[in-house]
């Protein structure tokens, strides 16, 4: 056996996805740091171990333009273009890269944290694993640790306050929560995949196998051939028990069921299975819950639901809650209930650093939430951004030589200034970065597009779609709108009612409160252009939804065009299916009766006149994401194009980032539970050039791409003195038009 030490700025225990992406973010930032994780494989629940598809604020395309940028967002993207099939391994090694790319981060691997040397409650000196296969102990020492173990073990080691069960309703007045506290959490979930062998193949159940017939399982759990991973969430079970400790135990309960299910599928004689075999059985049980750190704030349901707008916000999240049965696969009722709140919410830096132990930051499904907010923080995507923040906050913890509280409360602007300069997932916050050149610039642009419209070209196919429900259009209002029109057909005379909705909140995409009414007469015929005069000037920039109420005589016309920072909404009937075919969705969720399913990249034939929604101003000091407009630069017109910085006085740039239109409102999932046709997102800029104008009035090439296909691009150059710099799009990865999300220029 061999005893190493190992100092780094930052130590992060725990290699899923928050784990990943925290240190991956105080990488970036030039602290060194050391990644422990105990398996093989990084991605925690999402890795080829488990197979957990990663899921975020989008809710598998619920809420709008609201995809996770910053690492998550990188590792969606490289996803997107290197496993379109969703392969489990490919996504490792997506993973796995990432991590990789660190030249300031080391990867221990097979690493099981076990001991913590602690001032107990007040400060962590070092942690040790124990690496398996190499007979290493090896001892980690740092200024911060990050807690991304899932389970808590280190901050329970060093005697961080936590908790783990329910709380009572009476502790934050959360309506789901129980009168009394009590010990019940999500259990744990073992997946299965299974393939056509294209013969026959038998299958002899082991001894251990359930027979599921005995179980209420076959009852109340839909059971198909060719469901395969992640459509069997919810075989899960342990909310009982304590999911830690009971864990051997859960895992053969699980096994025993899913042998079972298997043997039910392919020998009851029910199923069209014989040429099915299975694939691959998970060995380690997904782990849904155990402790909950207490930070120095304490997320609830009401504050997720009511979307609370925290000053310290450093990520967000849009997954509904979403809590299940505590008998797991055996309740007899519905694998979960969900609702959604009416646009993304806010998670506040307080809920991820400890109360008592004064290094100690934690991410992931541990953070300081209650137990009904953990229902939705926890799924990947938004604990990779919760990662993002805490790796962030402990790399200017470490550089600053502050705790996390010191941070929170005296150097909060830096927090989220450094995280939206990273790109990372803060929704509603400026850029007001002071070191940001381009913020002094005055903006111009080679061609802006400054109506909104969708019309179809002479000769576009339109499809006529009824309106056998109400339908919304949700447009950007900037700064006014006046009249809307819109294409109608109309089979008999009739008055269709047009209304304008307030969404009340930039995050929001929702018709939440009315501001006009109209009733417009339309005559019978194809192809007319209806006008309603909508007129509304809000204070600041906002969606607002122009909702056509149902008739029985009317259609309007659908293209297949897709205009950025415009959305069509289709009201659900009574009856029709939710997100879920086995979750009962509730009554009462605007953005699950707002449905945009289907009608992504098709719009409604309008016209709504003139908007500075799309403002070359727009990529300079602004939100970094769609909020209350889709918040970048459009060029007017296809083909190359300039966005272009002057400034008074010269001034010396050695760095540009610019943030290109990823469309953040197109769902993605690393394993594809629905396949987004695009390997890469055809808005995003391919080709382009950054140039600086010198002194004899020519423009100089500072930084050159071709065939990009991510978001967000650093260059670093030779620091040019320059009155002038633009960023010349030459060409995309297929839209007609150039769009900048954000440009900042730096000494
Ligand atoms: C079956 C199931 C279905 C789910 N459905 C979804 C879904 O559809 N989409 C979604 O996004 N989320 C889903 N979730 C939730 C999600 O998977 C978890 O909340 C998420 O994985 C938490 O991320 P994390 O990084 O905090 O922890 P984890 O993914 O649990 O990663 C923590 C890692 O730390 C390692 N570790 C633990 N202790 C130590 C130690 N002492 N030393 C070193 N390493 C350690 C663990 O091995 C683990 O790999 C589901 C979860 C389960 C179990």
């Amino acid at each position: 056996m061999r005893e190493e030490t190992v100092h780094s700025d930052v130590s992060v225990i725990g290699g899923g996805l928050a784990g990943v992406c925290a240190a991956i973010a105080a990488a970036r930032l030039g602290r060194t740091v050391a990644l422990v994780h105990n398996r093989p494989v990084v991605g925690g629940n999402s890795s080829s171990e488990v197979r957990v598809w990663v899921c975020g604020a989008t809710a598998h395309g619920v809420h709008r333009w609201a995809r996770e940028t910053g690492i998550m967002g990188e590792l969606y993207l490289e996803n997107q273009y290197r496993n379109p099939d969703g392969n489990p391994y490919y996504w490792d090694q997506v993973v796995l890269d990432a991590v990789r790319a660190e030249p300031n981060l080391r990867l221990f691997l097979n690493t099981d944290v076990r001991d913590v040397a602690a001032e107990h409650g007040k400060r962590i000196e070092s942690v040790t694993g124990w690496t398996m296969g190499s007979e290493k102990l090896i001892t980690f020492f740092s200024p911060v640790f990050v807690d991304c173990t899932g389970d808590g073990l280190i901050g329970h080691l060093a005697g961080a306050d936590y908790r783990i069960g329910r709380e009572s309703r009476a502790e934050h007045g959360e309506e789901w929560a129980p009168p009394e506290p009590d010990g019940q959490l999500l259990g744990s979930t073992i997946l299965f995949y299974t393939k056509d062998a294209g013969h026959p193949v038998k299958y002899v159940p082991p001894s251990f196998a359930k027979n599921i017939l005995d179980t209420p399982i076959p009852e109340h759990r839909l059971i198909r051939t060719g469901d395969n991973g992640c459509d069997y969430w919810w075989v899960e079970w342990g909310g009982e028990l304590d999911t830690v400790h009971d864990n051997e135990h859960i895992r053969d309960e699980l096994w025993s069921v899913i042998h079972g299910i298997w043997d039910h599928i392919k020998n009851s004689g029910r199923f069209d299975a014989d040429t099915l075999t299975l694939e691959w059985v998970g060995a380690v049980p997904g782990k849904r819950e155990y402790r909950r750190f207490l930070g120095d704030h304490v997320l609830t349901q009401t504050e997720v639901m009511t979307q609370k707008p925290f000053d310290d916000r450093i990520a967000f999240g849009g997954w509904s809650v979403d809590l299940h049965p505590v008998e797991g696969m055996y309740a007899e009722k519905p694998g979960a209930r969900q609702r959604y709140s009416d646009g993304v919410y806010h998670i506040p830096f307080r809920s991820l650093y400890s109360r008592n132990v004064r290094n100690l930051l934690f991410a992931g499904r541990n953070i300081s939430a209650t137990h009904i907010a953990f229902g939705s923080t926890r799924v990947m995507a938004t604990c990779a951004t919760i990662g993002e923040a805490a790796g962030t906050g402990a790399a200017l913890c470490a550089a600053q030589g502050v705790t996390p509280r010191e941070l929170a409360d005296r150097r909060l602007p830096l927090l989220q200034q450094t995280l939206l300069r990273q790109d990372a997932s803060l929704m509603g916050v400026r850029n007001t970065d002071p070191d940001d050149l381009a913020r002094a610039a005055r903006v111009t642009a080679s061609s802006t597009l400054t109506r909104l419209t969708v019309e179809p070209g002479p000769g576009t196919p339109t499809t006529p779609w009824p309106l056998d429900r109400d339908l919304g259009l949700i447009l950007p209002v900037d700064p006014r709108l006046d009249c809307v029109e819109l294409l109608v057909d109309a089979h008999a005379g009739t008055e269709l009612n047009i209304e304008l909705w307030d969404t009340l909140r930039g995050e929001n995409a929702v018709p939440a409160h009315r501001l006009v009414s109209r009733t417009v007469p339309v005559p019978e015929g194809k192809d007319q252009w209806v006008s309603a005069d909508l007129t509304w000037q809000p204070d600041e920039p906002r969606n607002a939804v122009v909702v056509v109420r149902a008739d029985p005589h009317a259609y309007l016309h659908l293209v297949d065009q897709r205009r950025t920072g415009v959305l069509c909404l289709a009201r659900k009937l009574a009856g029709e299916p939710g997100v879920d075919h086995d979750i009962p969705e509730e009554d009462g969720q605007p953005v699950a009766d707002w449905v945009a399913r289907g009608l992504r990249r098709r719009s409604f034939c309008f016209r709504a006149g003139p908007t500075r929604a799309y403002a070359p101003d727009k990529a300079v000091g602004g939100y970094q994401r769609p909020f209350g407009g889709p918040q970048m630069w459009h060029a007017g017109e296809p083909g190359e194009a300039w966005l272009r910085l002057d400034w008074d006085t010269p001034v010396e740039i050695g760095t540009v980032h610019l943030v290109l239109d990823d469309d953040v409102d197109e769902y993605l999932n690393n394993l594809h539970r629905h396949r987004t046709e695009f390997e890469v997102m055809p808005e995003l800029v391919s080709d382009y050039r950054v140039e600086a104008l010198t002194d004899g009035g020519n423009w100089t090439v500072v930084a050159q791409e071709t065939g990009n296909r991510h978001r967000h691009r650093t260059h670093r150059f030779a620091p040019v003195r320059t009155g002038a710099l633009r960023v010349v799009a030459e060409a995309t990865n297929g839209a007609p038009e150039a769009r900048i999300v954000a440009l900042r220029a730096y000494a």
